[in-house]
């Protein structure tokens, strides 16, 4: 942003709306919305941009056909109709520059055992500068950032100069059939901006991420006799052991890849929910795992999902009940391609600029260890995608937060970003 009266102007804007900018995410954080009930704070916000003016198209994920789009990820058990994307148009008065979309998801993921946090999870409070509350970080203060630099602009007396689509999407944290509902739905912008919690550094890439179930069948028996029955939660256990064992091979492989080789353990596997069995005193007849694991660039999913096939098949060989009882790897949720933001695109070089005029420093870039939604726009639609954002800590934890003055900052980042990419155009000031 080198034209300084702009950065001025933008930076007042911020501080008038401050207040307002900090009771709107402590309302957007009070929203539980975890998967399937994000509803009502979709809603909410829905309303919010009709207030402004903007034009608000809310729809279902059960009304948008997909399941043929590269990125797609297959679901069970969920309910789409409940699944409530939004997308906000807000056109120019006249159209100069660059249209842009800006993206935030509003899905959180679990809070978890609620005494091990300080305050309750959804009763949001700012305390020492942070906003707490799950979703504060991850991602609920991003979309803060770039619903409140577009407020910036006009309270500055500005308009982005070109189309702008304003997006809160579900599911990035377990498909990120959100983000790729709205592209199948035909939003399409010359750049994305994704304001991800990554405290002012760029997301260079992003590993690719796939979940799996495995599921496993016992023998139950009256534990008397266990000899005689099968544990499927032991059985489960040596699957799970085995493909720690594949990771270890994977991050092994890692270290001479292109992007990763500095990275130590890029790959990460967890089995995340574990549920089997019906009795204290009967070998477990069942067992299922969720699971997670990641893949680098270069790898394939059908490559990633054969490796564990293979290493699932093989420690079900070597297992006296298993070897007869072939458990079973359902691909349930993220089958997520793995991505780098290539250096060298306009978009990127346009928030560096603006970044090192706020900060005084220049931009750097991370390559990260989980997924984002900037995949869709840039893998399959050449849509370049940045993801960047404020800062805080505690994401998928406990005690979730948001530093407020990094959030401020960005905000103003984020504002002369829009008008650095899109140009302005003067309108009377409200
Ligand atoms: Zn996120």
């Amino acid at each position: 942003m080198p034209d300084h009266d702009l950065k001025t102007r933008l930076a007042a804007a911020i501080d008038a709306n401050w207040d307002r900018q900090v009771a709107w995410l402590k309302q957007l954080v009070s929203f539980p919305s975890l998967r399937g009930q994000e509803g009502p704070c979709q809603d909410w916000i829905a309303r919010g941009f009709a207030e402004r003016g903007w034009s608000v198209d809310r729809y279902t994920l059960d009304q948008v056909s997909m399941d043929h789009l590269p990125g797609h990820s297959p679901v069970m058990d969920t309910d789409y109709t409940r699944a409530v994307q939004v997308v906000a148009t807000v056109r120019p008065p006249t159209t100069k520059g660059r249209s842009l979309i800006l993206q935030g998801h509003v899905d959180v993921v679990p809070a978890g055992p609620a005494e091990m946090w300080t305050r309750p999870p959804f009763e949001p409070v700012v305390r020492d500068g942070y906003l707490y509350g799950r979703g504060a970080n991850d991602m609920k203060q991003g979309v803060s950032a770039m619903v409140f630099a577009m407020d910036a602009l006009r309270t500055a007396g500005l308009a982005p100069a070109a189309d702008v689509y304003v997006e809160t999407v579900t599911e990035e944290e377990c498909t990120g059939n959100g983000a790729l509902s709205t592209l199948a739905r035909g939003y399409r912008a010359e750049a994305c901006l994704i304001p991800e919690p990554t405290a002012n550094v760029l997301a260079r890439a992003s590993v690719g991420v796939m979940w799996f179930r495995l599921r496993v069948r016992g023998i139950p028996v009256h534990v008397a006799h266990a000899q005689t029955g099968s544990n499927a939660i032991m059985s489960a256990y040596v699957l799970i052991n085995a493909i720690y064992e594949l990771t270890a091979r994977i991050n092994e492989r890692a270290r001479t890849h292109e992007w990763y080789k500095d990275v130590p353990d890029p790959v990460k596997f967890n089995p995340g929910v574990i549920r089997g069995g019906d009795w204290g005193s009967s070998t477990p007849a069942w067992c299922e795992v969720d699971c997670r694991i990641g893949l680098l660039p270069g790898t394939t999913l059908e490559e990633a999902r054969d490796e564990v096939l293979r290493t699932v098949a093989e420690a079900a060989r070597g297992d006296h009940f298993l070897a007869n009882n072939p458990p079973e790897v359902i691909w349930n949720g993220f089958q997520a391609d793995a991505h780098v933001l290539h250096p060298g695109s306009e978009a990127e070089a346009v928030l560096g600029q603006v970044h090192e005029d706020i900060l005084g420093t220049k931009m750097t870039a991370r390559l990260g260890t989980a997924v984002n939604d900037t995949r869709f726009y840039d893998l399959y639609y050449n849509v370049k995608a940045l993801c960047y954002g404020p800062g805080g800590q505690g994401s998928h934890g406990f005690d979730e937060r948001a530093d407020l003055a990094m959030l401020k900052q960005t905000t103003l980042i984020i504002a002369g970003f829009i008008a650095d990419w899109c140009g302005t155009v003067e309108i009377a000031t409200m």
